[in-house]
């Protein structure tokens, strides 16, 4: 295992003694070998947790992760960052409480600072179907065990004060709350994992696109890519919306639709907003930053598509929605706009699956949703990989459950969009 200096107060007031020449790179950049046990594609979140945690649970180390862009450049990268488990059903309770309880001590576990911020989590409830639906999470998470809590306008309106509990057209009937959900910076999550890979001694390759999936008798045996052929015994793809294309390429097809989901930040203000809030009813989410900008969460496109774009009536819907909801933003300019390609099933739950073709393995099917997911579901696809079967995390989300109509139904919980 390659040994790199960790981070810490002493390494910083060292390095500044020295004119910071000591830091180490966070990962290496390696050429891919010829062959690896376990190819992993895509370096988003959750195919370098994938990596990560087949190290680390199950000591499987010979592993690449291939990357076409630059790593944590597609969803990962590209998200607006809300970290919640308060899902509907237990499946899905499971894999997300897992992933938030990892999300509470992955700046240790990694040494890296990933900014975690469990800031609380607000669903406002704008109708009395809302307000009927989250009461219904709520009392499936008592059972779960996951802590949320249904609370009252009064209460909605002592934790975020800029809140219009009153109107115009929806006023704020109660909401769920989720005291310990929050945020955490998004590229930092894909930098630690990549990091406490590369010290592993895994190989992780920017710019090396997989263009075909090469198998024998059923079975997985190597990939080509745009840095040449390379086989190995286990497949792992993680490549979110481009998972029917990956498919394809191994032969078999799934039930996924891609679309653009956008989201916009706006100038940079004094601090107003100091929780995640989510108002579904008029369709936007919003948190503030620590630079102070706000971060908005808007739709999803309307029709299916590879663009990673925002557009401008997306933006005018989302903000004339939020200007509603929070008043005092109607006179901020926005700065960016972006989209990114989610990967959507019926069910609006993951797939973590054994394939049709032998060590072939997929995860995806995140959709709107999988940031707060990254350990959790890292954790569950490299018990998959490893041990060929699906653990308890997993084995409700496998493809056969589209076959046997058996769904896990969380497009309440999934909400707006997270
Ligand atoms: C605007 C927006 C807002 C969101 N907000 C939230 C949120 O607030 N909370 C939340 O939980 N989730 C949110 N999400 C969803 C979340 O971002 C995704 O579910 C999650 O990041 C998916 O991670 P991933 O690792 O599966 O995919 P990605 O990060 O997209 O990684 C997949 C990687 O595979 C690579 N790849 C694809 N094809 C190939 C190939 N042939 N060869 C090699 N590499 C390939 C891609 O380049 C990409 O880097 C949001 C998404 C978007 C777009």
């Amino acid at each position: 295992m390659k040994r790199r200096g960790r981070y810490s107060a002493f390494a910083l007031v060292r390095e500044a003694m020295r004119g910071h020449t000591g830091w180490q790179k966070a990962w290496e950049s390696p050429l891919p070998s010829r062959k690896y046990d376990v190819v992993i594609i895509g370096a988003g979140g959750h195919g370098l947790a994938t990596a990560y945690f087949l190290g680390k649970n199950h000591q499987v180390r010979n592993v690449a992760v291939l990357e076409k862009g630059w790593l944590g450049g597609g969803n990962t990268g590209r998200n607006t960052t809300i970290i919640r488990s308060n899902y509907l059903q237990d499946a899905s309770a499971a894999i997300y409480e897992k992933a938030r309880q990892l999300y509470e001590s992955m700046s240790q576990d990694l040494n890296y600072n990933v900014m975690f911020s469990p800031r609380g989590v607000m669903m406002l409830a704008q109708t009395h179907h809302e307000a009927r639906g989250y009461q219904r999470i709520n009392n499936a998470n008592i059972v779960q065990g996951v802590s949320t809590e249904y609370i009252s306008p009064d209460q909605v309106r002592k934790l975020c004060p800029i809140i219009s509990i009153d109107g115009p057209r929806y006023p704020v009937l109660g909401a769920l709350w989720q005291s310990r959900g929050g945020t955490a910076r998004h590229d930092a999550v894909a930098w630690a994992y990549a990091r406490a890979c590369s010290q592993m001694g895994m190989h992780i390759v920017e710019q090396c696109e997989v263009n075909a999936i090469r198998t024998r008798n059923g079975r997985v045996v190597g990939v080509d890519t745009g840095k040449g052929s390379i086989d190995c015994d286990k497949l792992a793809i993680v490549v979110a919306g481009h998972s029917g294309v990956a498919a394809e390429m191994a032969g078999f097809r799934l039930p996924i639709e891609s679309v653009a989901l956008q989201a916009l930040v706006s100038e940079p203000i004094k601090p107003c907003l100091d929780i995640v809030v989510m108002a579904n009813t008029v369709h936007g989410y919003i948190s503030q930053s620590d630079k102070g900008e706000l971060v908005i969460g808007g739709g999803a496109d309307q029709y299916n598509n590879y663009s990673q774009r925002g557009s401008f009536h997306n933006v005018e819907e989302t903000v004339r929605a939020l200007v509603e909801t929070f008043p005092i933003i109607s006179r901020l300019q926005m700065l960016r706009q972006w989209g990114g390609i989610v990967d959507m099933t019926g069910d609006r739950s993951p797939i973590i699956s054994k394939t049709p073709v032998e060590h072939v393995y997929i995860n995806c099917g995140w959709g709107t949703g999988g940031f707060k997911s990254i350990p959790g579901s890292g954790w569950a696809m490299a018990e998959l990989v490893a041990s060929d079967q699906p653990g308890i995390l997993a084995a409700p989300f496998g493809l056969e459950r589209f076959g046997e109509g058996r769904f896990i139904d969380e497009s309440v919980a999934a909400g707006v969009a997270h």
